[in-house]
């Protein structure tokens, strides 16, 4: 959508906004940098870089609130759940929240007047048109221009693809536990320091945040980044193995789905167009706290 702005097929944006949740692949990190020199600048839209913290440090700060992850979890009953998703909304939209609201002369906590709104824009395409919703404030109102033009995802590729932008790498953070197992093996065979980052922190996230157990409010069971509830360094990613199949459970699209443990979560983690937990998420695993 930056791109098509630039260049004059959608009208200019004021600003472009990237959530950083700190924790986001050294790739998007250098793709975003070139965004911002190659089509941002040039076409003179300000690319506003927002955070509400570093999700990975947050996670094992026991000084720092943590809002959590979708951990996968494995109970001392051997029982499996998985813990409520928290992290788009602290580390996404609220601080875009906050940035849209300076941007408006309206800093929290002063009220907005009625009528004054920013028009963002999200970007689904027309094979994801189901994503499409709403903000939950009325000084934001959702547009998503890429259904507009009729757009589908090979469009936008053959869009990027012409301006030389094919590699743009999907953005999210590095050790999201909605990567399906071509996210992780891409990790793990094209960059052995950011395997290394991700096994290492789901080793340490294990029993909860470190919060929760220093404020003696440890997690009853294991969390694990992988769907598996293995070790992410022992867990099968380049196979779904017959343990995996067995541990699905039947009744959830995502899991029923082999796509879905091959390429993630289907709809991942985006604002504004999260569609939920992959399972029933419960709450009592002391990681939010
Ligand atoms: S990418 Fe994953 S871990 Fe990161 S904020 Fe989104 S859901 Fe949370």
């Amino acid at each position: 959508m930056l791109a098509l702005s630039a260049h004059g097929i959608l009208p200019t944006v004021d600003y472009a906004i990237f959530a950083d949740t700190g924790w986001e692949p050294a790739a998007v990190y250098a793709h975003l940098d070139r965004l911002e020199k190659e089509v941002a600048a040039p076409a003179v839209i300000p690319l506003l870089r927002v955070s509400s913290g570093n999700i990975r440090h947050d996670a094992l700060d026991p000084n720092h609130r943590f809002a959590s992850m979708p951990l996968y979890i494995l109970n001392q009953d051997g029982k499996q759940g998985m813990t409520r998703r928290q992290c788009t909304g602290e580390y996404k939209i609220k601080p875009i929240k906050k940035q849209v609201r300076a941007l408006l002369g309206y800093p929290h906590p002063q009220r907005i007047p009625d009528g004054v709104f920013v028009e963002q824009w999200v970007g689904i395409s027309t094979d994801e048109f189901h994503r499409a919703k709403d903000a939950d404030v009325r000084y934001m109102r959702n547009r998503h221009p890429l259904i507009e033009l009729g757009w589908s995802r090979d469009d936008c590729v053959r869009y990027l693809t012409s301006l030389g932008l094919a590699d743009t790498p999907k953005s999210s953070c590095l050790g999201c536990p909605f990567h399906g197992n071509a996210q992780w093996r891409h990790i793990r065979d094209t960059s052995p320091a950011e395997w290394d980052d991700v096994v290492a922190f789901d080793a340490a996230i294990r029993q909860g945040n470190a919060r929760a157990n220093a404020s003696g409010n440890p997690l009853l069971g294991q969390a694990y980044l992988h769907r598996s509830r293995l070790p992410l360094d022992q867990a099968p990613i380049d196979h779904i193995t017959a343990a995996e199949r067995a541990a699905r459970q039947p009744q959830l699209d995502d899991d029923t789905d082999p796509e879905a443990l091959e390429e993630g979560v289907v709809d991942g983690c985006s604002p504004w167009t999260c569609r939920g937990e992959t399972e029933p998420a419960q709450d009592g695993f002391g990681l939010a706290s």
